[in-house]
C-alpha cells in the first residue's frame, strides 16, 4: 500500500517562495480531465487497494520549525510502521530531511537516489542548517549508514564536492551522462525528485533555473530502471508561481503516477 502525504512548506527556500502551493496543484493536475490515471506499466493510480491519499499535513499545528520537522518525521514513521510505502508531495527540498529520517531510522541499509540539479549538501546556507540546500548533509551526518546516489547534478562547487567526499556520496553530473544504465544499488531505495533536475524547457515551474538538464523521458527511464524495493519517494520544488499553464504541475503529476507504478511493481 502506498500512502500519499502532502507537505505544503516552503519557508526553507533560499531564493523564492511558492512550493507550499504545490501539493494542491499536483492533486489538481492528477484529476485534470485532460488526462487519465493510467500508468505506463499497466497499473492505475486510482486503485484503492494500492494507493491511499492522506491529504496534507497541517503545518499550523507546529510552533517552531524544529517541532514541524519532528512532526513530519513522526507522521512518516507512523506510515512506515504500518508497512506502507510513502509518497510525499512537497514542498521545498528541505522537507526530505525529516521525511527520509523516518526511513533511515527504520531501514539500516537504506539507499537514497536523488534527482537534482543541485547536490543539496551544504553544511549551511546563509546560516540556515535546514535550508533546502542542506537536507542530504543533515541526513548523512546523522545516519552514516545511509547511501546516497545523485543524478543530474550541474552546480557542483568545492564545498559540496568536499561534503560529497566526506559522506561518500556517489554523483553523476549532467555533463557525464548517460550514467551506467544499471546503477548497481543495494538495499531498499528511497527516490527523491527535485523537479529542477529537469531542463527548465520541460519544467519552468521551479524556483532555480539550471539549463542543461534531463528531459522528462530521460528521468522516467531512470525511474523505470529501479528494480530495488522502494520504501518511499518524494516530488519536491514545484513552484506554481513560476509555472505556465500548469505545464510543470502536469509533469509533477506524471512523475507521481510513474513513481507509484514503480512502487507497486517493487513493493517493500
Ligand atoms: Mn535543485
Ligand atoms: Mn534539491
Amino acid at each position: 500500500m502506498i500512502s500519499i502525504l502532502g507537505i505544503p512548506y516552503d519557508a526553507s527556500s533560499s531564493f523564492m517562495r511558492g512550493p507550499a502551493k504545490a501539493p494542491a496543484c499536483i492533486r489538481e493536475a492528477l484529476q485534470s480531465a485532460s488526462s487519465n490515471l493510467s500508468i505506463e506499466n499497466g497499473t492505475t493510480f486510482d486503485d484503492p487497494i494500492s494507493i491511499e491519499d492522506l491529504g496534507d499535513l497541517d503545518l499550523l499545528d507546529f510552533e517552531s520549525a524544529q517541532s514541524m520537522r519532528d512532526g513530519i518525521t513522526q507522521a512518516i514513521a507512523a506510515i512506515v510502521k504500518k508497512g506502507h510505502q510513502t509518497l510525499v508531495l512537497g514542498g521545498d527540498h528541505s522537507i526530505s530531511f525529516p521525511v527520509i529520517r523516518a526511513h533511515a531510522q527504520a531501514y539500516p541499509d537504506l539507499h537514497i537516489v536523488q534527482f537534482d540539479a543541485h547536490p543539496d549538501l551544504y553544511d549551511h546556507l546563509d546560516g540556515d542548517r535546514y535550508s533546502h540546500a542542506c537536507p542530504f548533509a543533515r541526513l548523512l551526518e546523522a545516519y552514516p549508514h545511509v547511501g546516497l546516489t545523485q543524478i543530474g547534478i550541474r552546480t557542483m562547487n568545492a564545498h559540496c564536492q568536499s561534503q560529497a567526499d566526506r559522506f561518500g556520496v556517489r554523483f553523476f553530473e549532467m555533463k557525464d551522462l548517460p550514467a551506467p544504465s544499471a546503477l548497481d544499488i543495494q538495499g531498499p531505495v528511497y527516490l527523491s525528485i527535485d523537479l529542477d533536475v529537469l531542463d527548465p524547457a520541460f519544467a519552468p515551474g521551479v524556483s532555480h533555473y539550471e539549463p542543461g538538464g534531463l528531459s522528462v523521458r530521460e528521468l522516467l527511464t531512470f525511474v523505470h530502471s529501479i528494480k530495488n524495493q522502494i520504501v518511499g519517494a518524494d516530488v519536491v520544488e514545484l513552484n506554481p508561481n513560476r509555472d505556465r499553464d500548469s505545464q510543470t504541475a502536469m509533469v509533477a503529476a506524471k512523475l507521481v503516477k510513474e513513481l507509484a507504478g514503480q512502487m507497486i511493481a517493487n513493493p517493500f
